[in-house]
């Protein structure tokens, strides 16, 4: 094993970050107190990690690069505190960690796997208690758009339905190594507490959120027309000739839940 500097690799999303005022700043939204149980999703070269071991919290770390996996194993030794896991976060059993104490999950995510990993962890939103995440600014205008707004859309419907979307402060690529093309946002992200949309068929709702929004310029008529007609529209009180970017949250749930008795 070398102890080379490690090189940066592009297929796996790395760009570290190095601004110690940024380092604080993430920290001071994170706040970790001892008894939390934090889930860090790409530790990389530890730049959140190490502040986040120094707060006694329970710390699991997932990291996909092997050879950074081997570095974070000399640097921070596994204890009843600290595991690192080696392992992809796609397809990482994360409330398998689960102990009764709701997840605390943070990362500075890789924005090539953002998405995915996004949806993946709203399935299991139940055992989180709240989530910090670095994202593309791009990525966190879409989370917390609303209904009107041109960035409002799949993305923002399916994290809102479980979540409540704070986006706390913008990073700047030069805080990184290699500097990323794109700004970046710190967002948090915390599961509401009490179920806020009582939704039947999730998958349903998923099918008529994605179709709503196929051709933005559409209208929802257009749009859905595979899925309902004008009277099922009209039902439910939706205008067939708005576009989806116009209708709110609760108008997809009736829809969805309208045509799931149906
Ligand atoms: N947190 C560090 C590194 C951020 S770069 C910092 O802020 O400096 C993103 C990290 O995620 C890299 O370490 C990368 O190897 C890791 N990563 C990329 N894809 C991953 C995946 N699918 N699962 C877990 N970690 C991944």
């Amino acid at each position: 094993m070398s102890n080379k500097p490690h090189k940066a690799r592009k297929r796996f999303g790395q760009n570290f970050l190095h601004d110690t005022r940024i380092i604080h700043q993430i920290l001071m939204a994170i706040d970790p107190q001892p008894n939390d149980h934090i889930i860090e999703i790409g530790p990389g070269q530890g730049a959140i990690t190490e502040p986040l071991v120094h707060s006694n919290c329970k710390l699991d770390v997932v990291e996909l690069d092997r050879d950074l996996v081997e570095r974070l194993s000399r640097r921070f030794t596994s204890s009843d505190q600290f595991t690192l896991h080696s392992a992809d976060a796609l397809t990482f059993d994360f409330a398998a960690l689960h102990k009764g104490k709701p997840l605390r999950i943070v990362g500075n995510l890789p924005y090539n796997i953002s998405t995915p990993l996004l949806f993946r962890l709203m399935d299991q939103s139940s055992h989180i208690g709240d989530m910090h995440f670095m994202l593309q600014k791009e990525i966190v205008n879409r989370l917390q758009a609303g209904p009107g707004s041109k960035q409002f859309g799949r993305l923002s419907i399916m994290i809102q339905i479980h979540c409540q979307v704070e986006a706390l402060f913008d990073v700047d690529p030069e805080c990184f190594t290699p500097k990323p093309k794109v700004m970046s946002s710190i967002v948090r992200l915390t599961p509401h507490a009490e179920e806020k949309y009582r939704i039947d068929n999730i998958v349903l709702f998923e099918k008529i959120v994605k179709a709503a929004f196929a051709q933005r310029r559409k209208t929802i008529r257009n749009n859905l027309k595979e899925l309902c007609n004008d009277e099922s529209l009209g039902v439910v009180d939706i205008n067939p000739s708005a576009r989806a970017e116009a209708l709110s949250i609760d108008d997809f749930v009736r829809l969805a839940n309208h045509l799931n008795e149906s």
